[in-house]
């Protein structure tokens, strides 16, 4: 079975022809970054994605981290291939040249995180959480604090990680009860259990610099009391700082990421930011993170389209409904099945969408940073904002649906091992649930950015798809485009009315509908991701074969997919009566 190969030219087509590479030139500080370099960058991580991740996804899966005598290992190959991406520099892809990194524009973060990721996802996931770790000490550190860590977190000589998770703990952060005491020279003295910490102890760098939140003496309950530091598994003196590995969880998938308890037993640590305002630090992080753990769905649903197809097209099983295809062989390839087609198809028009829009939230960080203008870099800020729990959650349902389809294009060949499909289903899973699980991400949608200052986020999405859909409607060729996207688009706009007067007076109303209407908009979102490729595709699909399957992957959308906006809206306005009726004991 074929391996992941990084999808190079539908990169560089939303990179060239739907983004426009030449529009990261236009921003400050960019100006060398040409669509040539660009071009260069997608080529060198595709080589790192295929020769050098992916090789070892199935491998590293079969032979899992070990842990003993306190000590981590991950599978064979794994430290290698992890010093050739550091020694790459691609830990720095877009941190400032003063701390050692490339200082390239955050939109090819993301396509870094979809290769690597679909190469390889337990891999991949060192260096996602080590970028997190430099993203909140850039923003949140002191000089003193960024001298110290950066410049080996940059290089990937140490490595990152995110500690919030404790036992009792997970969702509701509030409840942390990890400590941290004064102690010598304005450090502190961090106590306390944290569980589930990616690649919290590993034999792929020296130090690990993990960020810890933690509770100060006099700190107010909640998440108001929390406060961040940066404490390393190394102390200055070359010893051991009091992080015990305790152990690692036997886990579904990601056999080759360790996930790891931390016992932090009064290790020495730097507060970042400010006391009591860990949280703002952390959601640095997170909302980085969120975005990383979008690409990663769409890196795990190409590989599963990949396979899938590739499979499809070679697996030989009855007749096509009109009659055989192939008469001279014993029967037809799969793929000639409607049933099967559904499937792929799924995959493909998932895929379209998705990399333009997650394509087009980064290229908005870089604008919300760089814009010279004041008015875009805010409207490029709220997108980013609106578009984050949106991305991650619809991604990470649909990564994982696409590895479920995959699994099932390959029948019983897919449930065993060795096609390494069932692979990709474990691995899948688990990124709708961390980072925030995607039910969490719906609450956010609607309990905090839709409201926001009196709905400006939703007016951010909401007058551009209005002013677009003016704009084809006229165009009777667009007809087959606008027609269905109006309608998913006034779907949007009544479930966002609806929810608006429900969950003033009944915030139960709200957050019964959020996963519903969540998927609502990211559905009528894609839409439009659709809609414009198709229009794009339009001139040259005669001559391009490869323009003229985008434009019939739209219409399969237009067709197929966005009519569920119908049964959304639908299960929307029902309410939250017809969930809550059965007492909770009686559940
Ligand atoms: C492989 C793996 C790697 C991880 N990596 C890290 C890491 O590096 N660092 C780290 O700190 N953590 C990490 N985690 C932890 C992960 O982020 C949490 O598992 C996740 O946030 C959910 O917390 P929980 O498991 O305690 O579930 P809970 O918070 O107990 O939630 C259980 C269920 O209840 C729902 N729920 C909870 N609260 C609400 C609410 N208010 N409204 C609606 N529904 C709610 C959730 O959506 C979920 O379905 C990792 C976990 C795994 C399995």
């Amino acid at each position: 079975m074929p391996v992941y190969a990084a999808p190079r030219e539908d990169i560089r087509f939303v990179l060239h022809r739907m983004i426009g590479a030449g529009r990261i030139a236009a921003l400050p500080g960019h100006e060398e970054v040409s669509p040539d370099l660009v071009d260069g960058v997608v080529d060198a991580l595709a080589r790192l994605a295929d020769d050098v991740f992916a090789p070892l996804d199935g491998p590293g899966d079969l032979e899992g981290c070990r842990f003993e005598n306190g000590r981590v290992t991950t599978p064979a190959g794994f430290a290698a291939a992890y010093r050739t991406y550091a020694e790459g520099g691609w830990n720095g892809l877009d941190v400032e040249a003063e701390w050692g990194g490339q200082a390239l524009p955050h939109l090819l973060m993301s396509l870094m995180h979809e290769m690597l990721s679909g190469a390889n996802m337990a891999l991949s996931i060192v260096p996602g959480l080590t970028q997190g770790a430099i993203r909140a000490l850039r923003q949140h550190g002191s000089e003193d604090l960024k001298a110290a860590w950066l410049p080996k977190l940059v290089s990937g000589e140490w490595t990152g990680t995110m500690c919030l998770t404790e036992p009792h703990c997970g969702t509701d952060l509030g409840l942390v009860r990890s400590r941290a005491e004064p102690a010598a020279d304005g450090a502190w003295a961090v106590t306390g259990q944290k569980i589930f910490v990616s690649a919290g102890d590993h034999d792929l760098a020296p130090n690990i610099v993990h960020l810890v939140l933690a509770r100060l003496p006099d700190a107010p309950t909640g998440t108001r009391g929390l406060s961040l530091f940066v404490v390393p598994k190394i102390a200055a003196d070359g010893g051991p700082n009091g992080v015990r590995t305790v152990g690692i969880e036997h886990k579904m998938g990601l056999h080759g990421s360790p996930t790891c308890a931390l016992a932090f037993e009064g290790a020495t640590g730097w507060l970042v930011g400010a006391p009591h305002r860990g949280m703002a630090a952390m959601f640095t992080m997170m909302n980085a993170a969120r975005l990383s753990v979008a690409m990663q769905g769409v890196g795990l649903a190409e590989a599963a389209c990949q396979k899938a197809a590739a499979y499809a097209r070679e697996r030989r099983q009855g007749r096509a409904p009109r009659g055989a295809v192939e008469p001279e062989a014993a029967a037809d390839p799969i793929v000639v099945h409607p049933d099967v087609r559904r499937q792929l198809m799924g995959m493909r028009a998932f895929l379209g969408a998705a990399r333009l829009l997650t394509y087009e939230t980064g290229l908005d960080i870089d604008r919300a940073e760089r814009d010279p203008d004041p008015a875009a870099r805010e409207a490029a800020a709220d997108r980013v904002a609106l578009m984050t729990p949106i991305l991650k959650a619809w991604c990470t349902d649909e990564a994982f649906a696409a590895a479920n389809a995959a699994l099932q294009v390959f029948g019983g060949h897919g449930y065993i091992r060795d096609n390494g499909v069932e692979r990709l289903v474990r691995d899948a899973r688990i990124t709708q649930i961390y980072e925030g699980t995607n039910g969490v991400q719906a609450l956010d949608l609607v309990g905090r950015k839709m409201g926001q200052d009196t709905g400006r986020l939703l007016r951010r999405f909401f007058h551009p798809l209005d002013a677009f859909l003016r704009e084809i409607g006229a165009d009777p060729a667009a007809r087959d485009l606008a027609a269905p996207l109006a309608k998913a688009f006034d779907r949007l706009q009544r479930a966002s009315l609806w929810i608006a007067g429900r969950a003033l007076a009944d915030p139960t109303e709200g957050a019964a509908a959020a996963s519903d209407y969540l998927r609502l908009f990211a559905l009528t979102a894609a839409g439009w991701a659709w809609a414009r490729i198709a229009l794009h595709c339009a001139p040259t699909a005669a001559t391009s074969p490869a323009d003229a399957d985008r434009i019939a992957t739209a219409r399969f959308f237009m067709a197929k997919v966005l009519p569920e906006t119908g049964a959304l809206l639908s299960a929307i306005t029902a309410g939250a009566a017809p969930l809550m009726a059965i007492p909770a004991t009686r559940l």
